[in-house]
């Protein structure tokens, strides 16, 4: 019955992005899909979602903006 909860088996996966809007290094989530990554900037709270492509992003570095 390991399947039956899934969130045992759900790795907390992050990507770290420098926020432009205030200069700072922030780590957003992957979202319970799995298709993108949201998260807010620590400083101004300003949303931020980065869209996951075929399983991985293309770029490493992503900006608030
Ligand atoms: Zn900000």
């Amino acid at each position: 019955m390991e399947n039956s909860s899934d969130n045992k088996n759900q790795k907390k996966e992050f990507l770290g992005i420098m926020f432009e809007c205030c200069h700072v290094y922030g780590r957003i989530y992957k979202n319970k899909i799995g298709n993108a990554y949201n998260g807010y900037c620590p400083k101004c709270m300003r949303p931020i979602k980065i869209k996951i492509e075929n399983g991985g992003t293309s770029n490493r570095f992503f900006n608030a903006g």
